[in-house]
């Protein structure tokens, strides 16, 4: 009974997933959202998206002044993108680790840039990279109705 209640009592977070354009171009959807399901996180929201020149310069606004950024504005805007939204508890922190670091070449073997990318201009795939980020994104790249609340019938599978 107090397992249940203190697992109850666990934060369950939200973190916004994003197949860039080369992702697509490259094929690898399916893969990089395989990662992300078999891992055992629930997906709420999916779709290929062409996102506005706006839309792309407000999610990466940390990153306004760095020299890269007209090239990343650029890079995110040239084709569809593949956004997601997934649940869980640490799936913030868990998603980062999947995605691996940000240059490809440094990102581990057995990650998704470790194992598919070369360049960090071609990273192929983004993740928020805190809670407070992760809901700030999913609000940014899809309304309400493109959300959606179920229950896996895997759940006791994956969760004591
Ligand atoms: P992330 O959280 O691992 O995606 O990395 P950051 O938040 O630091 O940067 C966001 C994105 O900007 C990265 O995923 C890259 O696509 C791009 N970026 C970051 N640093 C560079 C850089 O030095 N050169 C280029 N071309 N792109 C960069
Ligand atoms: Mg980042």
């Amino acid at each position: 009974f107090l397992p249940h209640l203190i697992a109850s009592l666990e934060q369950v977070d939200q973190t916004y997933i994003m197949v860039k354009p080369d992702g697509v171009q490259r094929g690898l959807v399916g893969e990089i959202i395989s990662r992300f399901e078999k891992k055992g996180f629930k997906l709420t929201g999916l779709k290929l998206f062409q996102c506005s020149k706006e839309l792309a310069e407000e999610h990466y606004k940390d990153l306004k002044g760095k020299s890269f950024f007209p090239k990343l504005i650029d890079y995110i805007t040239s084709g569809p993108v593949v956004c997601m939204a997934w649940e869980g508890v640490g799936v913030v922190a868990s998603a980062r680790k999947l995605i691996g670091a940000t240059d490809p070449l440094q990102a581990e073997p057995g990650t998704i840039r470790g194992d598919l990318a070369v360049q960090t201009g071609r990273n192929i795939v983004h993740g928020s990279d805190s809670p407070e980020n992760g809901k700030r994104e999913i609000g940014l790249w899809f309304n309400e109705a493109e959300l959606c609340q179920w229950n896996p019938a895997q759940a006791p599978w994956l969760r004591e």
